[in-house]
C-alpha cells in the first residue's frame, strides 16, 4: 500500500509523536532486520560529502535527486520496520509558505525541536536535545558533537526561499544540462536551479540548509542529516520533484547516456553506497516505490502535461479546468467529464494537451476545432445527442474553454 507523505503541518498530535518515537527508536535499536540504524544513514550521507568535486554525484549533479529519493525511502521502510506502523511516511516541510519560519510549530518541543541558544548553538528543546540523552552525535563535523541550529544567522540566507523562487525552478523544462555540475545554467537546469548552486546562491534547497544552520552548525555541514529536520526539508525537495515528473511526460532525467565529461550520473548509473543496486532509472516513478504526496496528481494514469502548479499560476486567471492528457477534470465540479468525448476526440485531445505552455495548447485547441469543423462540420451547428461525439454544449465548452470564457 502506497503511503502519502503529508504535510507536517496536517499531521496530528498522535501523528507527530509517532514520527519521533520513530525516529528515535530507529537511532537507539536500528533495525534488525536490515542492520541499519540512525546513524548509518549519517555515515552515508557524509561519506558523500567527503569526496571531491569531481567525483561528487548525490551531491552537485544530474544524482542529487535520486539519490536522496532512494536514501529518503529507505529511512522510511526502516521506521515503518521500527514502528510497526507501516502507514508512517516521512513528512514534508514546506518552507516556502509565507508563513515558515522561526515560528512555525514544525520547532516544537513535542517535535523537531527549536532553535539553538546563541552562545553554543546547542538545541536546548524537544526530543533531540543533546542534553535530553536520546541523540547523541556519532559522526560529528561541527565539532559540537551536539544537534546545533542558528536560524537565518548566516548572511548568505538570513531568510528562507520564497514560492516565487520554487515556481521559477519548477517552469524550467530540461532536468539537467551539461558540464552536469554546481556550474550547470540555472537558467536551464531544473537540478541545479532547485539544488541551490548558482546566481547568487545559496538559493532553495541550499539555502534551506544555511538558514537553519547557520553558517557552523549541523544543518549547515555534511552530515546534516544529524538534525532529523534534514528529512523533512528533503521530502519537500522530493515532492517538487515528483510535482516537476507530473508536469509531463518529456520531463525526464538527464542525462540518459554516460557523459565522459561526468562518468557514473547516468539514467542507468548505480548509485553509490545503497545495499542494493539501485540505479537512477529505478526511483523514477515514486508511486512505484510506494509514497505519493498529499499534493500529487490522483493516479499514475493522470500524467498530467499541465501540473496543478502550472494550472494555478499561468491558468488560473484563464480557465477552471485542469487538461490531463487523454481526460479532462473540472475540480470544482469534482466530475470527470470524459463520457462527453470519444476515444478519438480524446486521443486528439491528448495530443494538444501534451504541451507545457499556454500559447501551444491554445494554438493547438484551435487546429482541433478547426479539424473537427472540417471533418464533422460546424459543432455548433450538430444537433445535441445524450451519446456520441461532440454534441453541441461539449463543442461550445471546448470552444469557450478556448477563448477562455469557461466559467463554472
Ligand atoms: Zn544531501
Ligand atoms: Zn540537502
Amino acid at each position: 500500500m502506497a503511503v502519502t507523505r503529508a504535510n507536517y503541518r496536517s499531521l496530528s498530535a498522535t501523528q507527530r509523536k509517532t514520527y519521533v518515537d520513530a525516529l528515535l527508536k530507529l537511532k537507539k535499536d536500528g533495525n534488525p532486520a536490515t542492520g541499519r540504524n540512525y546513524d548509518t544513514y549519517v555515515n552515508w550521507h557524509y561519506q558523500m560529502m567527503q569526496l571531491p568535486m569531481s567525483q561528487m554525484r548525490a551531491h552537485m549533479s544530474p544524482m542529487f535527486l535520486p539519490w536522496h529519493r532512494e536514501y529518503l525511502r529507505l529511512l522510511e521502510l526502516d521506521l515503518q520496520a521500527v514502528s510497526g506502523d507501516s502507514t508512517l511516511a516521512i513528512p514534508y516541510w514546506n518552507w516556502a509558505d509565507p508563513t515558515a519560519g522561526a515560528s512555525e510549530s514544525l520547532w516544537g518541543d513535542d517535535f523537531m525541536g527549536g532553535n539553538g541558544r546563541t552562545s553554543d548553538f546547542k538545541v536546548m528543546t524537544g526530543p533531540f536535545a543533546v542534553d535530553k540523552g536520546n541523540w547523541p552525535i556519532v559522526y560529528d563535523d561541527t565539532g559540537m558533537l551536539y544537534l546545533s541550529r542558528a536560524f537565518g544567522s548566516s548572511a548568505a540566507a538570513p531568510g528562507l526561499p520564497s514560492q516565487a523562487d520554487v515556481d521559477s525552478a519548477l517552469a524550467l523544462n530540461t532536468y539537467d544540462v551539461d558540464p552536469w555540475d554546481m556550474s550547470a545554467d540555472i537558467s536551464v537546469s531544473f537540478r541545479n536551479s532547485l539544488e541551490g548552486w548558482g546566481g547568487s546562491d545559496p538559493r532553495l534547497h541550499n539555502q534551506v540548509h544555511v538558514w537553519v544552520g547557520g553558517d557552523y552548525a549541523t544543518m549547515a555541514m555534511g552530515a546534516s542529516p544529524n538534525d532529523p529536520v534534514f528529512f523533512l526539508h528533503h521530502s519537500n525537495i522530493d515532492r517538487l520533484w515528483a510535482q516537476w515528473q507530473d508536469v509531463s511526460a518529456s520531463h525526464t532525467y538527464l542525462p540518459v547516456d554516460e557523459q565522459p565529461s561526468r562518468p557514473g550520473v547516468s539514467l542507468h548509473s548505480t548509485m553509490p553506497l545503497f545495499p542494493a543496486t539501485v540505479t537512477t532509472a529505478d526511483v523514477l516513478d515514486y508511486r512505484a516505490l510506494g509514497y505519493i504526496y498529499d499534493t500529487s496528481t490522483p493516479s499514475p494514469a493522470l500524467h498530467a502535461p499541465v501540473s496543478r502548479q502550472l494550472f494555478q499560476r499561468d491558468f488560473r486567471q484563464d480557465f477552471r479546468f485542469v487538461p490531463f492528457r487523454g481526460l479532462v477534470q473540472v475540480p470544482s465540479f469534482s466530475r470527470d467529464i470524459r463520457p462527453l468525448f470519444t476515444d478519438e476526440d480524446l486521443k486528439q485531445m491528448a495530443f494538444a494537451f501534451d504541451l507545457s505552455n499556454y500559447a501551444d495548447v491554445k494554438a493547438n485547441s484551435e487546429a482541433i476545432v478547426n479539424r473537427i469543423k472540417r471533418d464533422k462540420g460546424d459543432p455548433m451547428l450538430m444537433p445535441p445527442a445524450p451519446r456520441g461525439p461532440w454534441t453541441t454544449v461539449q463543442v461550445r465548452l471546448f470552444q469557450d474553454w478556448i477563448s477562455g470564457g469557461f466559467r463554472p
